[in-house]
């Protein structure tokens, strides 16, 4: 089957179509700047990027673009859109709903649209997606694949806050947790690779891109992860401050003469790495300058690092010990640094970094970082949520 995968983001439109037998990427791209000017990246397979300024005020004609580039006659890799199986939608939140992938219908576009208080940014511009896709398509079964739901076997005791209980109980007002499709990926992979069932393995998984979490995955389920209500919550990231005492946002709204939503921006957008360095938000930038002596830089990359393994060290208490840990997406698969750094908390554990392996740059192929005779493996396995989000889109269809 050819299952075409959006993942729509409050202005960007990422998608990707896949053929589900071979599991090859058939085409993929980027809309960006969708409601401000647009601009569509379309590769095809083994072929090159092609880049085109259209006019994109709605995630409406992101989708129209990225179809007419999917059949266009000369790169086209689709005669028709008849070829189109199914779409897999990603959708952020999935609020207490759903536990797992969904083929979308009214009723669960209506418990989307519920969970939007909770996702302002995210929620409604997946909505948009699956509302673009089905005007031109109309016959073709979409399928909802949410962030939230590998979280939902978190236990009682990891989800909730330690707030009064009547929040949770009339406003779902909980931790959530998101990445969800990454972490369930990369976590079987490294059941498979340490030759252990999957439901019978624990395993941490740090999710350093971007965005950034971790997840505690015992026995096949997520017992804990860093993100919460939203995605603000849990490690230092890019640009968003991860975990904080409520009252600093009261102080920079008191001295600054902040609103609230002004506060939670800066927590969000310009915070993190970004903001503690003043360099960047990128990696390859914060280590570059951290190795040209930039002492705001270093101090970033530390307290990053240092918050990674205090997460890690939290959640192997958590599952009462861990057969394998793992690092994923742009900074995990990347950043040898940050891997080096965080493996050192874990000496007094009998964890052995293998030098070579970890300095060496392994792309899209999964490596040990760890020596044979390391107490605890740890793994880079790259991540792939437009496969996974492919797949879990066939076997929803296969039980529909
Ligand atoms: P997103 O959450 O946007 O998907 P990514 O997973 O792409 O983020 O991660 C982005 C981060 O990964 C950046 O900080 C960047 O420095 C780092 N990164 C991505 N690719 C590379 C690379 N080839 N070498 C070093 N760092 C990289």
């Amino acid at each position: 089957m050819d299952i075409l995968v959006i993942n729509c983001g409050s202005s960007s439109l990422k998608y990707q179509v896949l053929n589900s037998d071979t599991e090859e990427v058939l085409a993929k791209g980027i809309c960006e700047r969708i409601g401000i000017s647009g601009v569509l990246k379309y590769t095809p397979k083994g072929g090159e990027t092609e880049v085109s300024e259209l006019d994109m005020p709605t995630h409406t004609e992101a989708v129209k673009y990225v179809l007419d580039a999917l059949t266009n006659e000369k790169t086209g890799v689709l005669k028709s859109l008849d070829q189109i199986d199914a779409v897999g939608h990603r959708i952020v939140h999935g609020g207490e709903h759903f536990s797992e992938a969904t083929l979308i219908t009214e009723d669960v576009i209506k418990a989307v649209e519920d969970c939007n208080d909770l996702a302002p940014l995210h929620n409604p511009a997946n909505i948009i997606g699956i509302r673009a896709c089905q005007a031109v398509m109309p016959n073709v079964p979409m399928v909802g694949i949410f962030d939230t739901a590998f979280h939902a076997t978190m236990p009682k005791k990891a989800f909730l806050y330690g707030i009064p209980y009547e929040y949770y109980e009339k406003d779902k007002l909980r931790r959530y947790g998101f990445h969800g499709t990454s972490h369930s990926f990369v976590s079987k992979r490294a059941a498979e690779l340490i030759g252990k069932p999957y439901d019978q393995c624990k395993t941490v998984v740090c999710h350093l891109g971007n965005g950034a979490s971790i997840c505690a995955v015992e026995n096949g389920k997520s017992i804990d992860t860093s993100m919460g209500l939203s995605p603000l919550e849990g490690l230092i990231m890019g640009t968003r401050s991860g975990d904080i005492d409520p009252s600093v946002i009261q102080y920079i709204a008191n001295h600054y003469n902040k609103t609230l939503d002004e506060v939670v921006e800066i927590l969000n957008k310009k915070s993190g790495v970004d903001g503690l360095s003043g360099v960047s938000s990128d990696f390859r930038d914060i280590t570059k300058e951290m190795e040209e002596g930039n002492e705001r830089a270093k101090a970033a990359m530390d307290a990053y690092c240092y918050r990674v393994a205090k997460y890690v060290g939290s959640y192997i208490t958590a599952m009462h010990g861990v057969d394998v840990v793992v690092f994923t997406a742009g900074i995990g698969e990347n950043n040898s640094y940050v891997r080096r750094y965080v493996m050192e908390y874990f000496d007094f554990m009998g964890v052995k970094e293998d030098k070579e392996a970890n300095s060496v740059m392994h792309i899209g192929e999964d490596t040990k970082m760890t020596t044979d005779d390391s107490k605890i493996p740890f793994y880079v396995i790259p991540t792939d949520e437009e496969l996974s989000i492919c797949r879990q889109t066939v076997e929803v269809l296969k039980n529909a």
